[in-house]
């Protein structure tokens, strides 16, 4: 988006402020639905990202499906729209009380586990249909925090415990209709994503009844100018003939599926704050910011980089700063950064807050979370208020008579 534009929502709905544009959503959603061409597909949006209704709604109205790892993400799914059969419910070490509950919604639900799928079994035996998540043991990811395919993962059904889960599923009788593997975020070696499927498509020969094949997601995407993407396109043609030659081999067309979050909405968001303070120590040059980790997490949480400009002086010389929140901590947004001259109340613009930042906000030190808009048919819509003081109090119970 173009700063002057930027510059006008900072105006007009305040800082710290998120903005998210519709039609980039739209364009990575049509990206990824093109590159597999030819296949029955399910692009199921993995909400955790950014769980918004209207964003929801969006990519229910585009045709996806969703992924969802709570009862709550199911039920904000189903109240933003999407029919249970749309929508798959992947959790990872919840009770089994919440595995109940989603058959109940009658959603699409995946297992991760052994002893659930046993207790699945005795349950519901073969009359509910069940997606079983396996673990491929691929190591790959862009920090360790966001690799979960690794031998020390507590995710999905190890693919060396084959033998023990059909024993499982022929026992009880399970009706598996799904595979999956999901092995991290911000993988870029489309080698990676078919090294994993090749050994989840090798695994689908013991399965029977399937319906559908979920690849998960962890597709990467530009955070530094000039930074590489998973290349969609090439993944794309080399996984639909493999899945077509699979299928030919498994007797039956089944159904791709791919559960993307950041992949839809990363790029599709940008965040707006003010710069209240300019302040020069004997190394460093700060620009303190009317935010902090308690609304962008990520620099702090996985060394994330975030493109930095300052759109109140967009032409201006660079300098170096160092970009900080007002949180009582360290709280450290960009280190050393070449950005144009920043002036007190200038306008900073962050790249990429679409996934994993305002679903990861807080209320930290206190402070109220942001608005967020969302740029549809050239217009911005207000789709979250910002927090007011009574927000923060709302569920606190008045015990002052003790005092
Ligand atoms: C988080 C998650 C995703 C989405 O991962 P991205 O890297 O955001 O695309 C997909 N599937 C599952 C099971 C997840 O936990």
């Amino acid at each position: 988006m173009k700063s002057k534009a930027l510059l006008q929502l900072a105006e007009e709905f305040g800082t710290p402020l998120f903005v998210y544009d519709a039609d980039i959503m739209e364009s990575q959603y049509k990206r990824l639905v093109n590159a597999f061409d030819g296949l029955k597909l399910n692009i199921q949006y993995a909400c955790k990202a950014l769980s918004n209704q209207a964003v929801l709604q969006h990519f229910n109205a585009l045709g996806a499906g969703l992924d969802t790892v709570s009862i709550e993400e199911v039920q904000l799914g189903l109240r933003a729209g999407f029919t249970p059969d749309r929508i798959i419910y992947t959790p990872n070490g919840v009770s089994f009380e919440e595995i109940q509950e989603a058959v109940k919604l009658g959603v699409k639900i995946n297992i991760d586990n052994l002893v659930m799928l046993e207790k699945f079994g005795s349950e519901y035996g073969s009359s509910y249909p069940v997606c079983v998540r396996m673990n491929p043991h691929i190591v790959a990811g862009g920090n360790h925090k966001i690799q979960v395919g690794h031998i020390d993962s507590k995710f999905g059904i190890s693919i060396h415990q084959t033998r023990h889960l059909t024993r499982i599923i022929e026992a009880y009788k399970i009706h598996v209709n799904g595979l999956h593997m999901h092995t991290g975020s911000d993988i870029l070696d489309v080698g990676v994503f078919l090294q994993g499927s090749e050994l989840l498509l090798e695994a689908a020969f013991h399965f029977k009844e399937l319906e559908y094949v979920d690849f998960g997601s962890g597709f990467k995407v530009a955070y530094k100018p000039n930074d590489v993407s998973t290349n969609i396109e090439e993944l794309g043609a080399k996984l639909t003939e493999r899945f077509k030659a699979f299928c030919k081999e498994y007797g039956k067309d089944l159904e791709l599926a791919f559960e993307p979050g950041k992949f839809l909405v990363s790029e599709s968001g940008t965040f707006l704050c003010k710069v209240n303070v300019i302040k020069q120590t004997t190394a460093t040059v700060f620009a303190g910011v009317d935010t902090g980790f308690n609304h962008f997490i990520r620099p702090m949480f996985y060394d994330s980089y975030h493109h930095i400009t300052n759109i109140s002086n967009p032409e201006g010389a660079e300098r170096i700063y160092t970009v900080v929140g007002y949180i009582c901590e360290t709280d450290t947004f960009a280190w050393d950064r070449k950005i144009t001259e920043i002036n007190e109340n200038d306008i900073l613009a962050f790249q990429n807050a679409g996934a994993y930042v305002f679903a990861m906000s807080s209320n930290y030190n206190s402070r109220l979370k942001p608005a967020e808009v969302l740029l549809k048919n050239s217009k911005a819509h207000l789709i979250t208020r910002r927090q007011t003081l009574e927000d923060l109090l709302v569920n606190q119970v008045d015990v002052s008579h003790l005092f």
